[in-house]
């Protein structure tokens, strides 16, 4: 018998030097989108054609349908997929976080089960993570399955906040990239729990490359995304990454400062002059208001930081785990 191959295995010995690159994708109500999900992402590693093991978490951001059922189904199978079970829905930005927490790989790709961030671009960035990049971006050249209204609508928060945050998010990048395990573990500092993991990202640094995809529209299910929770999550990134809004209060008011006690001075003068002028009824409703406005407008806007840091103080935990299945290629 040959004696090298009974102390290490041809194979293993391999498996023991090839990186190893995490797929982390949150799932929420996802049971349309499981099955074809895991076909394409296994059609897709197994054409890869850089050395690496490819293995997959999926973190079940509290499902109520079949998720968990056809996940469990899928890994009992086979042994490149772990689970990590979360005790309800926390949103994806926390299930994003929680899979950040528990992957394990050299590089981590977090990405949506519906097929949005298409699996074969993983080549190219793995290609270029190979060789040395420690972030690459993935950035849609189009965005076929995003109506007029989102599109315009989130070009003009990236112009807003790339106005304001000391670091820029480029636009047509979403969650969907993929970080080496040093980014990774920068990640897991930042412990805000009001959090835009995008932000976060472009926060940490880092060599950066960019691969260019088409996003097609959802492969199966709908959207969970309202307008409503977008407005949020811009909100959060903005008052998370930026105290500018706080500061044009500032200039506002040393402006109007400056302009009532001009106009203060041009009435003290004329009165002076022309005697008291008693109608005068417009001029004091338009200032109650628009000062009573302003003031409204700078209160409210306080009052999203003074939430934020209310929310941080109370220290919760951004996600709870109930369960979770680590696969023999993640456990290794
Ligand atoms: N998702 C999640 N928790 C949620 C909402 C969404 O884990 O509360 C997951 C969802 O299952 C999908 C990914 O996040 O894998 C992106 O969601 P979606 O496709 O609805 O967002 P969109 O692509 O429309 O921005
Ligand atoms: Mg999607």
């Amino acid at each position: 018998m040959n004696s090298h191959l009974e102390v290490i295995p041809l194979d293993r010995r391999t498996a023991a030097r090839l990186r190893r690159v995490t797929l982390v994708v949150p799932v929420y109500d996802e049971e349309a989108s499981i099955d074809l999900f895991l076909e394409k992402a296994s059609e897709a590693v197994s054409c890869l054609t850089q050395p690496v093991t490819v293995d997959i978490l999926f973190v079940n951001d509290g499902s109520r349908d079949k998720t968990e059922r056809l996940i469990v189904a899928a890994a009992a199978t086979r042994r490149d997929i772990s689970v990590l079970n979360l005790s309800r829905n926390f949103g994806k930005e926390a299930a994003l976080t929680a899979g950040l927490h528990h992957a394990t790989g050299d590089a981590v790709i977090p990405l949506d089960v519906d097929l949005q961030d298409p699996p074969e671009v993983i080549d190219e960035m793995i290609r270029r993570w190979l060789s040395g990049a420690k972030i690459v971006n993935a950035s849609r050249n189009s965005r076929s399955g995003d109506g007029w209204l989102k599109v315009t609508a989130a070009t003009a928060f990236y112009r807003v906040f790339n106005a304001m945050a000391d670091r820029p998010m480029p636009q047509d990048v979403g969650d969907f990239r993929l970080l080496d395990r040093e980014v990774v573990l920068a990640i897991r500092q930042l412990g805000e729990r009001s959090r835009c993991n995008k932000a976060l990202f472009a926060w940490v640094g880092f060599e950066t490359e960019t691969v260019h995809y088409d996003r097609p529209a959802r492969a199966a299910g709908v959207t969970r995304w309202s307008y409503w929770k977008l407005t949020k999550l811009a909100l959060d990134a903005i008052f998370s990454s930026t105290t500018v809004p706080l500061r044009i209060w500032t200039y506002i008011g040393g402006l109007m400062a400056v302009v009532s006690l001009l106009y203060s001075l041009f009435l003290f003068i004329r009165t002076l002059v022309f005697g008291i002028d008693i109608p005068g009824y417009a001029s004091t409703a338009i200032l109650i208001l628009v000062f009573g406005g302003m003031n409204m407008l700078a209160l409210g806007l306080i009052g999203e930081y003074v939430g934020r840091i209310y929310t941080e103080v109370r220290q919760r935990p951004l996600y709870v785990v109930r369960s979770q299945h680590i696969s023999d290629l993640a456990g290794r």
